[in-house]
């Protein structure tokens, strides 16, 4: 069997409303590029990228000459056609080989008629439990709804996913708003869901001292841990020497290289694998490996994902046996989804794993169709930008946050 043709789509699919991170927003969808590999014997295995739009079609495009022609069955091999790590020091593909990865992996499945788990050593669990993953959020343009800025929205709003979706976790993405406004969100929604575990997340926009101040603030709750308080190996270990709490990371351990560090010289407890930074799959199976046996935690991360991707999330989840910790998914904040059958969807915050050949799960072509067009309607956004602050751009650590007093509804981008 050999890879005979790869297409790119890329779709916008709309979010209910704009999402805020430390950097910038989400502008009110996702952009993402679906991948198909097409096989001799006619099989179409998927994958999925997040942003990048024409770029990212552009770039799998130039690896075009790399996969006519391969056994999608040699995962070895395909790894280090695109991610030789030297030749990384000029072209740095992890991101596209993990889309290829999931397609090879769809394949596979397919053509052995198992699903992906089965490749990667058997479920040990039938669904996966997400985090209810709460962000700040403009109003919609277009309806005037959906902001969340204040205790009191996060907190009706994360009450209204729980009941909606059944998530007993709750994680809080900060960094936008004075530290001293978020630490009241945060401590609000311990006192509401007493019952719940949480965690925060400030995209490292906190100072050590910072991230210190507000550790210790929050030390009491029910905290699953503090993710990425501040930047840098060297700026969570100062913090984690300071705050009796475990510390999470998704920025700075995304690779092998980085985990070797942190298991030589600790400055995380908690690995967030996701299954795009890490180059595919298999990858976050691996440092899972590496974990248990050093004995760091790991949960799962999201980068803002459709449902392949999600699907990449959920056969990970299925596997690892030391996953104890809830998910994290964007994908609640989606109004839909690329793949048939409509959304997945959430029962006491767990999704349940799809059992079906490959991925499990196939597109509907008129959806991929219709946000295709949608994207070629309103393009791409710029993640590190915020459409309600023109011109500004963050430090790091952060100097400027939004004012938590003013209710600004952003223009349509
Ligand atoms: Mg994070």
């Amino acid at each position: 069997m050999f890879i005979t043709d790869i297409r790119t789509t890329t779709v916008a699919v709309p979010l209910e409303a704009p999402l805020l991170h430390a950097n910038g927003a989400h502008w009110g969808r996702f952009v993402r590029t679906i991948v198909e590999l097409e096989t001799d014997d006619g099989l179409v295995g998927l994958g999925e990228m997040g942003g990048g739009g024409e770029g990212a079609e552009i770039a799998f495009a130039g690896l075009r000459s790399y996969l006519l022609g391969h056994n999608p069955f040699e995962l070895e091999g395909l790894r280090f056609k695109i991610c030789n790590p030297t030749a990384s020091l000029y072209t740095n593909r992890t991101q596209l080989h993990a889309a290829i990865e999931f397609a090879c992996l769809d394949i596979i499945g397919q053509k052995l008629g198992v699903p992906v788990y089965d490749l990667l050593g058997g479920k040990l669990r039938n669904e996966v439990n997400f985090a209810s993953y709460l962000f700040f959020r403009y109003a919609n343009p277009e309806t005037g709804r959906g902001e969340v800025r204040t205790a009191e929205q996060l907190v009706e709003h994360a009450k209204e996913l729980k009941e909606r979706h059944g998530f007993s976790t709750h994680k809080l993405k900060g960094g936008v708003y004075p530290p001293e406004h978020e630490l009241i969100v945060y401590q609000s929604l311990a006192e509401t869901l007493p019952q719940d575990t949480l965690r925060y997340d400030p995209n490292a926009a906190l100072s050590v001292e910072e991230s210190v101040r507000f550790g210790n603030a929050i030390k009491g709750l029910n905290n699953d841990y503090f993710e990425d308080p501040t930047w840098g190996l060297q700026g969570l270990k100062a913090v984690r020497e300071r705050v009796h709490l475990p510390i999470a990371t998704n920025t700075v351990v995304v690779d092998f290289e980085q985990l070797a560090t942190n298991i030589l010289d600790r400055s995380a407890d908690v690995i967030l694998l996701d299954t795009t930074f890490w180059g595919g799959i298999r990858p976050c199976v691996k440092a899972a490996g590496v974990c248990e046996t050093f004995q760091l935690g790991i949960s799962i991360h999201s980068s803002g994902e459709l449902g392949i991707q999600l699907a990449t999330m959920l056969q990970l989840g299925a596997v690892l046996p030391n996953l104890t910790y809830a998910a994290d998914a964007h994908y609640h904040h989606l109004t839909d989804d690329i793949v048939a059958g409509g959304r997945f969807c959430y029962v006491n915050g767990a999704i349940e794993v799809p059992n079906d050949p490959g991925l499990g799960i196939r597109l509907d072509r008129d959806k991929v169709e219709r946000y295709a067009e949608l994207y070629n309607e309103v393009g791409g956004y710029p993640y590190d930008r915020d459409p309600g602050r023109p011109g500004w751009f963050p430090l790091v650590p952060k100097q400027q946050w939004s004012d938590p007093g003013r209710s600004v509804i952003p223009p349509l981008g």
